[in-house]
């Protein structure tokens, strides 16, 4: 499929898979639930081996279901290639670490999803990674972090859960001028911002939100841009010889697939973070309907902060749709016309409130997950983010009475209605 010259819906319906499978002719893309694939002969085995010659040998290194998938978020996200992972959390252990070893360092927004955070602040450093964290929207900070060591920049479309908005323009310029990538976690804004329009060389995805959208299906995938240059000088993992492939350089190899073909080749078969192709069929059926489902989320998420930001129970609203939020500028400028499905509160009195309002919904769902189609409410502070100390809770917005919404597609006024006599009990 020419992804040029489709429309988004049609790219999320159709990319990556044939008009009907060429063994069987189903329409749908099969579930291809195998652990291995049959050789033509010896030399077809050893070309495989080699990565001289593409196909699928065994799964941990690539699936006919799961490449339909990977196609497809790689046209979602105009990239050249994707890689499926078993989560999201593997998707971005893997994108970092095929950038950055021991001695290296990257340079973090500090507004991060809290299992991203923990990776970056508690787990890298432990494996010699060091991560200076900076603030999202403090373009010197950036510039100022960065040294001879640092491999990557590392940002999140929307920081969840502050919902951070970043100038992903003037960041990718700052990496850029110090020919190193920048990596955007995208799965808050799919569909409504393509970080690689912006600037960006490498995309991750939690899988399990938006792309799966029900609240049942784990997974992450990693999407290659193409357009980084790994030939500069700093990235000797792309352009000496891998002896794990008899001396195979992967940018000589792959051109612009090196990152991604080094992600699958080596760390993937290395470290077993593969997607399970059941999950992988459960991600594409959700593609077909995720422009549909991301617009109604973000249209009720709108409706649902205007409906807050009026409650006498409420102090406080963070939502980048409402005029007067901090992140407004950056969400006009680059979520057409979106504003994503996750909402901040701030319940008035505080902890014991914040409590009686998640233990009086009745619709909503006290859970931690976002972007399902079922709206969501959890207390951050208790939950997520309870790894993180008092003071870096502070530091990142966590503060006790700050609830956070992630709006699903019901009809919107049952959401507002739960959500109101919620709150009034919380203050009764
Ligand atoms: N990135 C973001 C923005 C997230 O919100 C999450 C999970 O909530 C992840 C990554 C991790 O994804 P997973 O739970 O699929 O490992």
């Amino acid at each position: 499929m020419n992804k040029k010259k489709y429309g988004e819906r049609t790219i999320q319906v159709h990319a990556g898979e044939e008009q009907a499978d060429p063994t069987t002719g189903a329409r749908a893309t099969p579930i291809y639930l195998t652990s291995s694939y049959a050789f033509e002969d010896t030399e077809t085995a050893q070309q495989l081996y080699a990565l001289e010659r593409e196909g699928h040998l065994y799964t941990r290194i690539s699936n006919p279901t799961t490449e339909v998938l990977e196609k497809r978020v790689a046209a979602i996200e105009n990239g050249v290639g994707a890689l499926a992972q078993s989560t999201g959390m593997s998707a971005i252990l893997l994108a970092v670490l095929n950038i950055a070893g021991k001695g290296d360092e990257i340079v973090s927004s500090n507004n991060l999803y809290g299992g991203t955070y923990t990776l970056f602040k508690n787990t890298f450093p432990n494996w010699g990674i060091k991560v200076n964290f900076v603030d999202t929207h403090d373009l010197e900070a950036y510039e100022e972090a960065i040294n001879e060591n640092t491999k990557a920049i590392y940002i999140e479309s929307i920081g969840n859960p502050q919902l951070n908005i970043p100038d992903f323009e003037k960041i990718s310029e700052i990496a850029h001028r110090h020919d190193i990538p920048l990596i955007v976690d995208n799965t808050c804004a799919i569909t409504m911002v393509k970080p690689i329009d912006y600037g960006a060389d490498i995309v991750v995805h939690s899988a399990t939100k938006f792309l799966s959208g029900t609240g049942t299906t784990m997974g992450g995938i990693i999407v290659d841009s193409g357009k980084f240059d790994w030939t500069n000088g700093k990235f000797p993992q792309f352009t000496e010889p891998d002896e794990a492939y008899h001396g195979l350089v992967y940018s000589e190899a792959f051109g612009d697939k090196a990152f991604i073909m080094k992600a699958r080749a080596h760390l993937m078969k290395d470290m077993g973070t593969v997607l399970s192709p059941m999950n992988a069929f459960m991600i594409l059926q959700s593609t077909e309907s995720l422009s549909l489902r991301v617009n109604q989320h973000c249209e009720n998420a709108l409706e649902v902060a205007k409906f807050l930001k009026d409650h006498p129970a409420v102090s406080w609203v963070n939502y980048p749709g409402l005029e007067d939020n901090e992140n407004h500028e950056m969400a006009e400028k680059y979520l057409n016309g979106n504003y994503g499905c996750i909402i901040g509160f701030g319940i008035k009195g505080g902890l014991e409130e914040g409590k009686k309002f998640i233990e009086s919904i009745e619709l909503l769902s006290h859970v931690a997950n976002i972007a399902d189609a079922k709206t969501l409410v959890i207390h951050p502070a208790s939950t997520t983010h309870s790894n993180m100390t008092y003071e870096e809770q502070i530091e990142s917005g966590i503060t006790p009475d700050f609830i956070r919404l992630s709006v699903g597609i019901e009809n919107v006024e049952d959401i507002i209605a739960d959500m109101d006599q919620a709150l009034k009990k919380a203050i009764e």
